[in-house]
């Protein structure tokens, strides 16, 4: 069967090849039985004609008039429908032809009384010895022989015997029970035309019959099993096709009602669940949108499906352009993307460079449940103005907010790791200490304000005397630290020397200040540790104070017998006096 063939055609086929096989038996049982009742009924009514004929000769014979019934015989052969029509001696040659029996019959009677034919002719009609001749002759009853006939129809003979009677023995002596036979002819023409001409109605009625089945069973499982199923599959359609509101009409209560009110249950079923899920979808697709990181997200086979407004300022690309580039390209960087990804992402968010911002980044591979990729996904946060806020803040933690030199913490940090390095180096390392000299004077006389503008002053002049890579400091108050690596003591010394000058040359608001120094430098000076250095320096300042201010003191190894990092010697041997 056609599979594309709908489901009314097909049922309606095997219910007509049902019902055609039924009508075809039963006209076929029926037909067979009512031609073989016909036949029947035909051969009794012939059978019956027959043996009276033979009755009725019989009598003309006894009546002694055997002209009569020769001349009934000859009128017999003629009507329609009897083919032929003889009288059979019993072994099978036609009476009334030849003169045997005349001279037979006029011999026992002693006279003339029959006149012999004045031509005669032996006429044998059946052998003597035929089957039905033979039966009808000893059994003494009309046998019925259906054979062969001209256009195909069939003839029926019946050999009908003509009894002996005992007045009969007057003309023929005694012989047997039978004196000869009836042979008659008939066509099965007309009755088998008749047979042929019902069986043509019953095809007739059967095709009819046939037709108003199918048409009524076509009709009616179009209304009961079509029509409800077409409208639950038309409905199908348009709930797969994405119209969820569809409902079936249902008209009955039989097993389709059953089906389409499930389909319905199911479609409200579906529809909420897709709502629930369109209305998570929306609050996503909102908060997506809405988020101050980028988001971009790609399919399994790479292709890029999201790209938020957040991506797209933060890339300065559009989204079609994010796409067309590929996930990889996202920062211009495949390699690193590559890499990140064929770890099944980045665990930690890596901070990168992009254009001018600083950007933190979270690239990841999307597992399903059943651990395939179903996509990728990357997240982008512009983390520029947290990293310019980080490094104001470290700023602010190391630098002094009054003159914007390093604060102290800063200072001491430095010392260490420049100590460590000129120790493992080798390198000299000097540190420079200076203070305001009578700045408690100053405050008093001038103001507080106007000693901040002092400090400021100085602290630009120090830092304009040292080197980039060296480090001023405000050590506290109004003291001051310079650390200078890769610098000896006599370096170190002549820098201090002319900030000195710089600073007692200067003026702020038409007043001056001076300042008094200490220089220390390791390893000329051989202290076991940055502060070590810093306390040979205080020293060294300790005594240009003590020689009347002014001036730069270097530091003097520690007498002997005092600490390793003592600092001092002879206020005068190194001071220098302006
Ligand atoms: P010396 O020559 O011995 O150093 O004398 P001095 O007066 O400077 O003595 P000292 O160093 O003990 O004095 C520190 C003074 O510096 C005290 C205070 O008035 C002043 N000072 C400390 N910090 C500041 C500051 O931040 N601003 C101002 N205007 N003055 C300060
Ligand atoms: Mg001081
Ligand atoms: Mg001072």
């Amino acid at each position: 069967m056609n599979k594309n063939m709908r489901i009314r055609y097909k049922i309606t086929l095997a219910v007509g090849i049902a019902v055609t096989t039924v009508l075809v038996a039963m006209a076929v049982f029926f037909t067979y039985f009512q031609e073989q009742s016909v036949l029947k009924q035909n051969e009794r009514t012939m059978e019956k004609l027959t043996e009276s004929v033979a009755q009725g000769l019989q009598a003309v014979m006894l009546a002694g008039s055997a002209d009569i019934a020769e001349s009934y015989a000859d009128r017999l052969k003629k009507v329609t429908d009897i083919l032929d029509f003889r009288i059979l001696r019993i072994n099978g040659d036609e009476a009334f032809r030849d003169n045997k029996t005349i001279e037979d019959v006029n011999r026992r009677r002693g006279d003339e009384t029959f006149a012999p034919r004045d031509s005669e002719m032996h006429v044998p009609v059946l052998p003597a010895n035929d089957p039905s001749l033979l039966a009808s002759v000893s059994e003494g009853r009309t046998i019925a022989v259906y054979e062969p006939g001209q256009d195909g129809h069939r003839n029926l003979t019946f050999l009908a015997p003509i009894k002996y009677a005992d007045a009969c023995s007057k003309c023929h002596g005694a012989s047997g029970k039978v004196r000869g036979v009836i042979k008659l002819t008939t066509s099965l023409a007309a009755v088998e035309r008749d047979i042929y001409e019902v069986r043509q109605y019953a095809i007739g009625g059967l095709a009819l019959a046939l037709a108003a089945t199918m048409l009524l069973t076509g009709y009616m499982l179009g209304r009961t099993v079509v029509e409800p199923l077409e409208k639950v599959t038309n409905a199908m359609a348009r709930v797969s096709g994405g119209d969820l509101n569809h409902q079936v009409p249902i008209h009955s209560r039989d097993e389709l009602g059953n089906m389409a009110s499930s389909f319905n249950r199911m479609t409200s079923e579906l529809k909420t669940t897709y709502d629930g899920l369109r209305r998570e979808q929306d609050k996503l697709t909102t908060i997506i949108h809405g988020a101050g990181e980028g988001i971009i997200v790609t399919d399994n086979t790479g292709e890029i499906v999201l790209v938020n407004p957040a991506a797209e300022r933060l890339l300065e690309k559009s989204a079609s352009q994010i796409a067309t580039d590929g996930f990889r390209q996202i920062l211009d960087n495949e390699e690193q993307m590559r890499e990140w990804l064929s770890e099944g992402g980045s665990r930690e968010p890596i901070t990168t460079t992009y254009k001018d911002r600083v950007l933190q980044v979270f690239a990841s591979t999307i597992l399903g449940n059943d651990h395939n990729v179903v996509g990728s996904a990357a997240l982008l946060r512009d983390i520029t103005e947290e990293k310019r806020l980080e490094d104001e803040l470290r700023r602010l933690s190391t630098t002094d907010g009054l003159t914007g030199l390093f604060n102290r913490r800063h200072l001491d940090n430095t010392l260490d790791t420049e100590y460590n390095r000129a120790a493992r180096t080798g390198t000299s390392l000097a540190v420079v200490m200076f203070d305001i000299d009578h700045f408690k004077k100053f405050n008093d006389t001038h103001g507080h304000d106007q000693g901040d503008r002092v400090l400021q002053a100085v602290a630009h002049n120090f830092r304009d005397a040292l080197r980039k890579y060296d480090l001023a400091c405000r050590y506290g108050g109004e003291e001051f630290v310079g650390i200078l690596p890769n610098t000896t003591l006599d370096g170190a010394y002549s820098v201090a020397e002319r900030l000195r000058s710089d600073i007692e040359a200067s003026e702020v608001d038409g007043l001056k200040v001076t300042i008094s120094l200490g220089v220390a430098a390791f390893p000329q000076l051989a202290v076991v540790s940055p502060e070590g250095l810093i306390e040979a320096a205080d020293a060294a300042l300790y005594r240009s104070k003590a020689q009347g201010r002014n001036r730069t003191t270097r530091a003097e190894p520690p007498p002997a017998g005092s600490g390793p990092d003592q600092a001092g010697g002879t206020p005068d041997a190194d001071t220098t006096q302006l």
